[in-house]
């Protein structure tokens, strides 16, 4: 039975027999010793291993492992006189599994760029700083579950194969059957393609459930290559019965907050490698944002700022148009260095779900900007009113017969209710500090890249 490396390094027990499955990491020969530091990926820290001349194989193999090279060690545990680690194992047996050729192997001991890694993404998260990110991702997605289920949300698996483009944005990819001679559009009966967005099936389980989340892939055929958006990513959306859109903004305040507490809590040496290699003081901006309160203005008012700032944009700012991403970085970094609810955007360029305001020239929508990021949150109330659906989905051209079913929900026992949609990946660049969304998904999608 394998022991694995965080366990043990947590539990320090020396004196005791362990096996260890790792690849080699570095090898460093002093007469008749060798010092071989094994990873095992169930953390940043790698287990050193004390070789010498008692192995039946030290002359033949240990004196040569190699990076990469896959290993059974067995051995005993024991203090280590080394400064920088606790524990050490003394091999009484190092099997080699599977060689690396020190010739070709492309991860050499060296520093290499997150573009080059990119290149082999089925070797990257073998390093320090992807198979950080491998385990962070792992926990947040853990701590999105648990946050849900401990408020009582009933997780939704809303389907990925749909009929219908809830952001109307004509990102949606088709989906056909592909035989030769099938009728392209026409397995499903009509045109259908991958989700843009689970929300408008989340509605129909809030209206039943109460208070749910759908956790699973979205596809967009995004034609911007930008470094926060992807074909494929992942997205939270918890939708809330009777709910409106204050508490839509609390709830996803309060996860937020939970989020980040969890994963400093959680992943400490991971998010100190973040801290100290990719984003300095980014551990002081997570906290901070726990500790505040985020910052709220309405579209409006946002507007007004950006127009009164001393900053010339590229794009232009003006009542009616949408905010670009310049914007709501200059807002959240610079206006208030903190993070940012605005709601209340223009009718006019948010979809048809939304809930009209008063006076109608306005909808109850909610985006969270967060600093280095922007958008990391989109949201809203959504429209409960029959008739004020139906003319807006009217004007936005859309087929009333392909909806009906959405449109029963508010005939039949409608309720205020309100929900969004956490990108999880943006939240994932949040929390790592990398710059770039492609190295925070094992296999990034982007306009023309879909290696493995
Ligand atoms: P943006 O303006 O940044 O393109 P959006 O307005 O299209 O975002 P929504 O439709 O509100 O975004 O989607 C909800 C959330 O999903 C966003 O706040 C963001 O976190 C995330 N998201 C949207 N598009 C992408 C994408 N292409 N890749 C990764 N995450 C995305
Ligand atoms: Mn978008």
């Amino acid at each position: 039975m394998k022991t694995r490396i965080k366990n043990i390094l947590q539990e320090k027990g020396t004196g005791q027999r362990l096996t260890i499955t790792g690849w080699v990491r570095t090898r460093r020969d002093t007469g008749g010793f060798s010092f071989i530091e094994v990873g095992d990926g169930s953390c940043l820290a790698n287990l050193q291993v004390i070789a010498d001349s008692r192995l039946t194989n030290y002359d033949s193999e240990v004196k040569h492992l190699s990076t990469g090279t896959s290993v059974i060690v067995e051995g005993e545990l024991k203090e280590s006189p080394a400064k920088g680690q606790a524990v050490e194992i003394h091999a009484d047996r190092i099997e080699i599994v599977g060689h690396a050729d020190p010739e070709t192997y492309p991860l050499q001991k060296k520093r290499h760029s997150f573009e080059f890694l990119r290149e082999i993404s089925h070797l990257r998260p073998r390093t320090n700083a992807l198979g950080a990110v491998g385990r962070v991702r792992s926990r947040l997605s853990y701590a999105v579950h648990q946050f849900f289920q401990g408020r009582g949300f009933i997780q939704v698996h809303t389907p990925i194969i749909t009929t219908s483009d809830c952001e109307g944005a004509g990102e949606m990819f088709q989906v056909s059957s592909g035989k030769p001679g099938a009728k392209e559009d026409h397995f499903f009966g009509r045109a259908a393609g991958l989700t843009v967005s689970g929300q408008l099936q989340a509605e129909v389980y809030a209206l039943a459930l109460g208070d749910v989340y759908t956790f699973g892939p979205t596809f967009r055929a995004e034609k911007s290559n930008t470094s926060r958006h992807l074909a494929e990513f992942w997205m939270i959306e918890p939708e809330m019965a009777f709910c409106d859109l204050k508490g839509n903004m609390q709830i996803a305040e309060e996860m937020l907050k939970y989020l980040l507490t969890d994963v400093m809590t959680n992943c400490p040496e991971d998010m100190e490698l973040f801290d100290k290699f990719i984003e300095k003081g980014l551990l002081k901006k997570l906290q901070d944002v726990v500790d505040q309160e985020f910052a709220h203005i309405t579209y409006t008012e946002a507007v007004d700022r950006l127009k009164s700032a001393k900053k010339t944009f590229e794009f232009p700012v003006e009542w009616g148009l949408d905010l670009q991403s310049e914007h709501e970085r200059y807002l959240t970094e610079e206006v208030f260095k903190r993070p940012l609810t605005v709601t209340d955007y223009p009718a006019a360029i948010k979809p048809f779900y939304m809930r009209v305001n008063e006076g109608g020239k306005t909808v109850a929508a909610m985006d969270i900007l967060v600093p280095g990021i922007g958008e990391i949150v989109g949201g809203s109330q959504r429209e409960e009113r029959y008739d004020v659906l139906v003319s807006r989905m009217e004007q936005a051209g859309i087929n009333l017969a392909d909806y009906q079913w959405y449109l029963d929900l508010r005939l039949y026992g409608s309720v205020p209710h309100a929900g969004f949609g956490l990108g999880f990946e943006r939240l994932i660049q949040f929390v790592t500090g990398m710059a770039n969304i492609r190295e925070v998904i094992p296999f990034p999608r982007t306009p023309g890249s879909a290696p493995c």
